[in-house]
Formats: structure tokens, sequence, C-alpha cells
């Protein structure tokens, strides 16, 4: 086993688990009302290991809204599909130093990254343009929520409609970037922009568990091959790819100091998820509605803290 005492390890995540359950900071995102209804108390841990170790604690099977925790996983099936070259002749791999919703491209008039919302939005239409123009919106979405499972080993993952609608109703700030990006000329040839946007918000509105997402950082954490299931999901170069901009630019306007203090690829979501990947060992997800100022959940930023200091999973803890 990649953890041979997994019990004594997991009592120490759970020790963890409950220092952060007293944390009351932050407050849960009303930006989208349908968000607005979660509780700022749940709070739940899964971990998966990349053999397969599962455990769990707290509010894990209780459903939420992937949100920006789609975005390496959208980003994954770009890089999968089209490669790194053509995704990076659209967008950029910088950190933007803002807001996850800002209305600002870098220097070359593109998103700074797939991690944020400008970017995201620029991958839906990379999918939609280039790899898969003949499909309808249907076909798309499925085609899609497939590759979700498929990272997820088959787990189930579904779709809040009512968080769609709530989404696409307060999404101005998301249309304006849409259409700032149309002006810049940032899309691919025969895109639908219109499509581009729903499917944006889809994206954002699959359903599932940190249970299942647990399994979709372990995939990650093991190379694309999922552990559960064992299925060659993602070529390696592509999660080299993906865990790097997670790395640097995965917890918005904090990925400067997440990855100084925490050291590790992981991507914060608005719906409080948290994915943590630690690279040849496990994944690890946590969900926890409240966030902080800059939006990521507080008591997952506060996990990943802990966990680093109890373990060496710091990238550079083993000089
Ligand atoms: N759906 C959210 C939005 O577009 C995703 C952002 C997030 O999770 N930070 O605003």
């Amino acid at each position: 086993f990649i953890i041979p005492d997994f019990v004594s390890f997991v009592k120490d995540v759970e020790d963890i688990y409950w220092k952060c359950k007293t944390n009351a900071d932050g407050a849960v995102a009303n930006y989208i009302p349908q968000l607005a209804r979660y509780s700022s108390d749940s709070w739940g841990v899964s971990i998966c290991t990349i053999d397969g170790q599962r455990y769990s604690i707290g509010d894990v099977d209780i459903p939420f809204t992937l949100q920006s925790c789609s975005k390496p996983l959208t980003y994954a099936i770009a890089l999968e599909k089209l490669g790194p070259k053509v995704v990076h002749s659209y967008v950029g791999q910088e950190p933007s130093g803002r807001n996850f919703n800002e209305l600002v491209l870098d220097h070359n008039n593109k998103p700074h990254n797939p991690m944020i919302n400008a970017g995201a939005i620029l991958t839906c239409s990379l999918l939609q343009a280039l790899i898969k123009p003949d499909m309808t919106a249907a076909e798309k979405f499925d085609y899609t929520l497939q590759w979700f499972k498929r990272l997820s080993g088959g787990e189930n993952i579904g779709f809040n409609n009512a968080v769609f609608l709530s989404e696409r109703e307060a999404a101005d700030r998301n249309y304006a970037l849409g259409f700032y990006m149309r002006e810049n000329k940032c899309y691919p040839k025969r895109t639908n922009l219109k499509e581009v946007m729903d499917f944006y918000f889809q994206c954002c509105s699959m359903e599932t568990t940190c249970e299942s997402m647990s399994v979709i950082a372990a995939t990650l954490a093991n190379g694309g091959i999922c552990p559960t299931t064992e299925e060659k999901v993602l070529r390696p170069e592509v999660v080299r790819d993906v865990l790097s901009i997670m790395h640097s630019c995965g917890t918005y306007d904090y990925s400067g100091q997440f990855a100084f203090k925490v050291g590790l690829p992981a991507k914060s979501g608005v719906s409080g998820g948290m994915m943590l990947v630690i690279p040849n060992v496990m994944g690890i997800f946590t969900w926890s509605p409240p966030l902080d100022k800059l939006g990521n959940s507080v008591r997952g930023v506060q996990f990943c803290e802990e966990l680093v200091s109890a373990f060496n999973f710091h990238r550079y803890d083993n000089l």
C-alpha cells in the first residue's frame, strides 16, 4: 500500500477534520441564489489513494454542484483532444492576480488561465467549436458528463437544474466576460456564444458528492488512471499540464500563497468544494460552503494547510 498504516493516517486526518469543523469564518456564496441555500455547517472530507484505499468523514454524501471544480476537468478534456499547443494558443498559463470573475484579459488579449471564469468559458468554446462541432448541445452535455463519470470511476454524477437556471439568471458578469472575449476575438471560428455560455453553466451545475470527487482527485494523482476501475482516462502528459495549472492558479487570487504554504495542486469552487491532489499518493476532496473573501472554502483551505503541517506532503518538504 502507498500509505502502509492507513488506519493511523486517517486517525490524524480525523483530528484535523474536527479542528476545522469549529472554524465558523466565511460566508456561503449568495450571488447565485440557489447556492445560498446550503448550510454553513456542512463539512466533509474524502480521501482516495492511488491504490484505492478510501476514507470519508462528515457530510460526504450530500450532493453539491461542482462549480469551478469542473474547470480542471473540462481543461483536461480539451488537452486530451487538442493537445497543449492548440489549447494554449487560446488561453494563458499565468495566474491573473485578480478575482475569479474579473473582467480582464492578459497582454495578448487572452484569458489568463483555464482555472478562472474567462479561461473556463474559453475552454468550453474549444470543446464546442473544435472538438465536437457536429454534436448537438444535448450530445455535448452528455459527452462531458460521461468524461466526468469515467474520471470518477463510474460514480454517480448528476446535474442540478435549479442551480443551472439560477446561475444563468444571475450571470451578468459571466455574459460580460463572454462578450468581452468575443469583442477581442478570443474564440475559435464557428463559436456559438449562447451555446458556449449554457455549456459553461451546465459544467458548473454538474452535481456530485465529496466521496465521488475524491476519486476524480485520485485519478489525477494517479497520472490519469482511475484507481477504482483501473481505466486509463487521461494521458500522463495531460495530467501533468492540469496539475501544473492547478498548482499555480487553482485557488484564484490565493494561488501564490497556497502554492507557498501547501505546495500542492488544488482547485476550489464557489459551492465550497476543494480538490487537493497529492501526486502519486492520493486525491482528497473537502466540501464546506462558507467562503473567504477570495472565494475559497474557509475550512477547505485550513484543512490543506493543517494537513501539510502534519505530513510531509508539500512539494518541497523532502529536500
Ligand atoms: N459558476 C460559477 C461562476 O461562474 C463558478 C465560479 C466559481 O466556482 N468560483 O460564477
